[in-house]
């Protein structure tokens, strides 16, 4: 029914476009994408209701909130059109190439109900894409039915003077492509058969990108502008490396992409499998940052996996397990890396179970004490546990476990031996989550992180703290006094990391049973 209009426009044997229907799903997606018609435009589509929401815009989205744009609304869409991009032939509605030139999603600000505020013609909402961030408004001209204004609210994530860059024709070098035979293909098919008049008129892209291999990345001591590397099959183009990600200590996004580089032999193994959320600064650490789950959009280096949440909706997670995601994902502005504790093929079940000694008010030297503590009622139960600097202000620890335990009862364990180095500890350690009931100087252990979905950041993640700092493992003789929190940076690591080598591989390697501890401590 929302889409008569859609198909009375569309010869469906003629034209690549899906036919589509209306979904049932309620995901709040939307895509812009670049049509090179006989008049370049962007297309603004968002998910609600059913179907995309469609407006055309001649000059497209801007980050600059001075700048308002004519967005002339047109029919719905199917949903599956989010993902559509391609030629459509000569002689058909739209004739021309497609390009997605960015896909996200996005959320009602306030309490908003899309459609109301779509029939009111007003829309506030926050969008999470890879170039669109922020707080957007649509508004409806007056006495003007069809035509909207689409302007940036002038908040953190507006940038004064910004310019769109399309993404077509030669969209390879200003995208991060797969260089897969199919991608050849499509390449010069389009060369082949691209009429003349869907020549893009924006201006060719910037043709000076440096190009170099993975270890030339990883040895190039300054790092600036964009450059595209070559790492597995793939070509990938990495921007705005000299942009200051931590402007007090002058470390750039070029620093934090060779880190990554550098250590991915290393991290990777704690990242595959496991759904992954990704911890966004696009703008470096003092500015915005946000939370991603749901990767609606990614090239075929990174693996995806979808999971029901609740409801109908279901999140499509980034599985890291190769380089080139790694680094494609960092240079979304992606710090940390908050890997689940299970992995996907044993969702259910963790593999690890972790204490978070969070110190608040209490000096470093009372966490070492801790988790010290925490160890030595593991070893009575006869388990091996793993410590590493969180990066931030506490510790983490880790106890690698065969996945076969239900989550409820990971945690419950968790909760009993926390418990038991409370009661033997009582003036410095606490299980109390209240902070103001919480007594001064104690160090709380935060055994409830054992759940499903929840996170904790990688072993050798970089975090969004002064001095660039790393979660760091540890050998439990550093975890004494004259240790520091922020001690390893990304500066630090990669050298430690030659000296010492993977003090965590144990936790991926020797997995171990609960059933004699979980015996052992109910009987307690
Ligand atoms: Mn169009």
């Amino acid at each position: 029914m929302a889409l008569e209009t859609y198909r009375k426009k569309r010869d469906f044997e003629r034209t690549p476009e899906p036919r589509g229907q209306v979904a049932h799903s309620e995901r709040r997606r939307f895509v812009a994408q670049e049509h090179h018609a006989s008049r370049l435009h962007y297309d603004f589509r968002l998910e609600m209701g059913g179907v995309l929401k469609s407006w055309a815009i001649p000059k497209g989205p801007s980050l600059d909130s001075r700048q308002k744009r004519l967005s002339v609304q047109v029919e719905d869409h199917p949903v599956s059109y989010l993902h559509f991009h391609g030629e459509i032939a000569e002689g058909n509605y739209g004739a021309g190439q497609v390009y997605t030139w960015d896909i996200g999603t996005y959320q009602m600000v306030g309490s908003q109900d899309p459609l109301a505020a779509y029939a009111d013609g007003k829309l506030s909402f926050d969008f999470f894409g890879e170039k669109l961030h922020g707080q957007f408004n649509l508004v409806r001209m007056k006495n003007r039915e069809n035509q909207w204004l689409l302007i940036k609210s002038p908040d953190e994530f507006a940038q004064p003077s910004w310019r769109l860059e399309p993404v077509g024709k030669g969209a390879a070098t200003t995208r991060a492509t797969a260089k897969s035979s199919r991608t050849k293909k499509a390449g010069t098919r389009t060369e082949r058969r691209a009429p003349k008049r869907s020549e893009p008129r924006a201006k060719a892209p910037k043709s000076s990108s440096a190009s170099m291999t993975l270890s030339q990345f990883v040895e190039s001591k300054t790092l600036a502008g964009d450059v595209q590397v070559r790492a597995d099959d793939a070509n990938l183009l990495l921007t705005h490396l000299d942009k200051l990600y931590w402007p007090k200590e002058g470390i750039t996004k070029g620093d934090l992409l060779r880190y990554y580089a550098q250590v991915a032999p290393t991290i990777l193994p704690y990242l595959a499998h496991r759904p992954l959320i990704l911890k966004r600064y696009p703008n470096g650490v003092d500015a915005p940052f946000f939370f991603q789950h749901d990767l609606t959009h990614a090239p075929a280096f990174v693996h995806r996996q979808s999971l029901e949440s609740a409801g109908e909706r279901s999140i499509d997670y980034a599985i890291v397990d190769n380089t080139v995601a790694l680094l494609y994902l960092t240079n979304l502005g992606t710090i940390e890396e908050h890997p689940w504790h299970s992995r996907v093929e044993n969702i259910d079940h963790p593999d690890w179970v972790v204490f978070d000694l969070d110190p608040e008010d209490a000096p470093f030297e009372t966490v070492c004490e801790v988790a010290q503590a925490v160890r030595q009622a593991l070893a009575l139960l006869g388990l091996q546990a793993y410590a590493k600097t969180s990066g931030s202000r506490g510790l983490h620890i880790l106890v690698p476990i065969e996945p076969r335990y239900e989550y409820v009862q990971v945690a419950d364990f968790a909760e009993r031996v926390a418990g038991q180095v409370v009661q033997a500890h009582p003036k410095c350690a606490t299980v109390e989550r209240s902070l103001s009931r919480r007594q001064a100087g104690h160090v709380y252990i935060d055994y409830m992180q054992n759940a499903k979905g929840k996170s904790i950041a990688a072993p050798y993640s970089v975090r969004a703290r002064p001095g660039a700092s790393v979660s760091a493992p540890l050998e439990w003789a550093e975890v004494q006094k004259g240790l520091y929190p922020r001690q390893f940076t990304l500066e630090s690591l990669p050298a430690r990391l030659r000296e010492r080598g993977d003090l965590f591989r144990g936790v991926l390697d020797h997995p171990q049973t609960l059933d004699g501890a979980l015996a052992q401590i109910q009987k307690q």
